[in-house]
């Protein structure tokens, strides 16, 4: 059984000597138990948070512990009475192959309605983030300008998607010119602005000329700059993620603006809320899988997948994923169907 563990806390952005490969025996089960054999695993920004112990609203993974994660795994020994050989299942297994478990918290998946990776994405933790996200907080309305950043990954796609679903005039945020193609193409989105360009605050500001009623926050720093001058009175702003930042050991140089950030609030009105999906919203997963599915089915969203092959390429694949490498939601195929 590999297992990929915390070696070191990192200081600023990981690197792989953060990470240690070891390997282990399989673990045996006891009576009512199941052995769960890793397929896919979910590599999600938050995991940056757990490498560190500062205070958080989870505990931080141990040093020395796998380090943790979502897993779509298989069935490969049970003697739990719901489960047989081959079962797929939804798990929290973390990043190694074997895991043992007594059923609790499982949800079986079922291959013949869809792909059972989509339950780390789509159907998952970051589509439903973004449905929360946008509709209970951003309360977008038809007509209204709705900006995402890292519009092209997990939660932006489907924030934007859903936002143009919504009847919405939609700005995307992301870097590089291929990923605001596949914005324009496949998303659908209105306008794709390339945080990277030198020109980008002006870019921005031109392909919101009604100003933006909602910014779903995910990345912060310069990208929140440039859109706080054109929110408008009004503005909702659900505070997802703040990716820029994850890697920072410091608060950025230059002015204290926090006092025109609070003035903007007041004097906009604006409604600036943080939610934590699952501690917010789980009662409310049923609801979203019940717009998503048919969505899906009908072909109103557009998933894409960037699947990374082995265990060993996972820490890798994380680093990349706080870079803007990934293109896609980022999934590693830990072992063959
Ligand atoms: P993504 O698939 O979007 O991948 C991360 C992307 O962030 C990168 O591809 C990159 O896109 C962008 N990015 C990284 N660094 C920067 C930077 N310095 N400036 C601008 N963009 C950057 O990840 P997810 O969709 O899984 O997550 C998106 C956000 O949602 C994260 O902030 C995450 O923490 C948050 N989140 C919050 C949840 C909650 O419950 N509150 C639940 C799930 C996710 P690009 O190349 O386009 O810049």
């Amino acid at each position: 059984n590999r297992q990929l563990t915390l070696a070191t806390r990192p200081q600023g952005a990981p690197t792989s000597e953060n990470f240690a490969l070891i390997a282990g025996e399989i673990p045996s089960i006891s009576a009512g138990q199941l052995l769960l054999r890793t397929v896919y695993l979910s590599l999600d920004p938050y995991m940056r948070g757990r490498m560190s112990d500062a205070k958080s609203y989870a505990d931080p993974v141990a040093i020395g512990d796998a380090m943790v994660g979502g897993t779509v795994s298989r069935v490969h020994a049970s003697n739990h009475a719901d489960y047989n050989i081959g079962d797929w299942v939804l798990s929290f297994n973390g990043w190694q192959d074997y895991a043992v478990s007594d059923g609790e918290g499982l949800i079986k998946l079922d291959p013949s309605i869809m792909p059972p990776s989509y339950a780390l994405g789509i159907m998952g933790m970051p589509g439903f983030t973004a449905y929360m996200g946008l509709l209970d907080i951003g309360q977008p309305k038809a007509g209204e300008t709705v900006v995402v950043a890292a519009a092209t990954g997990a939660v932006g796609s489907v924030v934007a998607q859903i936002a143009k679903i919504k009847g919405c005039h939609v700005v995307a945020i992301a870097g590089g010119a291929e990923k605001c193609a596949y914005a324009l193409e496949k998303l659908g989105v209105d306008a794709c602005i390339d945080h990277k360009a030198e020109d980008f605050a002006q870019q921005l500001a031109d392909a919101c000329p009604q100003g933006i009623d909602v910014y779903y926050e995910n990345v912060g720093g310069k990208v929140l700059d440039a859109v706080l001058p054109l929110l408008n009175t009004g503005a909702r702003v659900p505070v997802c993620g703040l990716i820029s930042q994850y890697n920072a050991t410091e608060l950025p140089q230059g002015p204290d603006r926090l006092g025109q950030l609070m003035g903007s609030i007041l004097v906009k009105r604006m409604t600036v809320k943080g939610f934590i999906i699952f501690d917010d919203y789980a009662h409310r997963y049923n609801e979203f899988a019940q717009a998503m599915v048919p969505w899906l089915q009908q072909d109103k969203i557009h998933y894409k997948e960037q699947i990374v092959d082995g265990l060993a390429a996972a820490p890798e694949a994380f680093i990349g994923l706080l870079e803007g490498k990934n293109f896609g939601k980022l999934v590693i195929r830990v072992g063959q169907d």
